[in-house]
């Protein structure tokens, strides 16, 4: 399997959060999309393993993935060990992204962040020949940052999403068990009716940073070419 867009996330519905709009916006310009979960977020206060499963299954249908996997690591036990590193980078060669998205590298839950840094070095370890992993070595061409977890990071660059949002939304209500209809739990739980706003009111913030209606932001740490700087795609004032 060849992927041209692989998301490498902590929990099932991390993606669908941080990156929603942009893997659906990229599967309808005709991309290979593709998500590996690495935990099923089992440690959750709602909802249990096999019901997430079910509920990232439905949600990847929801954005027209082309793959989705989860790699079973330990929910809030997402560490920096080398067994781990090697796992995703196996399936990194097996997947062959040629852009590969992670959380940023730093951030309020260990497990986002961990993923973040331990997800780079997979994807260089993936690309060793001497290394103990099946398959032909396999190095993406770009990692992408996904910021929408840590708002205070400014973006290096922000994807219109607005034709994307509805979408991005029912992929996110697919994750039932994560809605709560009661009012005292709603700081941790957001109602369907406030996950809109909530999730509305971030993509609006990023949105606004571009002239666009909704966005989401990414980092990237190399530095990108640019040929023809009359027709740089920036904010028109
Ligand atoms: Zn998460």
């Amino acid at each position: 399997m060849e992927l041209d867009i692989l998301s490498i996330a902590a929990h099932p519905d991390d993606t669908e959060l941080t990156c929603g709009g942009t893997v659906i916006k990229m599967g309808e310009a005709g991309y290979r999309t593709g998500v590996l979960d690495l935990t099923a977020g089992e440690s959750g206060t709602r909802g249990n393993a096999p019901l997430r499963e079910k509920e990232a299954s439905r949600a990847g249908k929801a954005m027209g993935l082309a793959h989705r996997e989860n790699l079973y690591l330990p929910d809030a036990g997402v560490e920096d060990l080398r067994e781990y590193k090697l796992k995703i980078a196996q399936r990194i060669r097996a997947l062959r992204p040629r852009t590969v998205i992670l959380p940023y590298w730093e951030g309020r839950h260990p497990d986002h962040y961990m993923t973040g840094r331990i997800g780079y070095e997979a994807c260089f370890l993936a690309g060793l020949a001497k290394v103990p992993l099946e398959g032909k070595p396999h190095r993406p061409h770009k990692i992408l940052y996904s910021t929408q977890y840590v708002p205070a990071v400014r973006p290096t660059f922000v994807v219109d999403i607005t034709a994307q949002f509805e979408k991005k939304l029912r992929a996110i209500l697919c994750y039932t068990s994560q809605f709560s209809p009661q009012k005292d739990m709603q700081n941790l739980f957001p109602s369907r009716a406030d996950l809109r706003e909530r999730v509305g009111s971030l993509a609006r913030h990023f949105g606004l940073m571009i002239g666009a209606r909704y966005g989401e932001p990414f980092v990237t740490r190399e530095v990108t070419t640019v040929d023809d700087i009359v027709n740089l795609p920036v904010r028109s004032i």
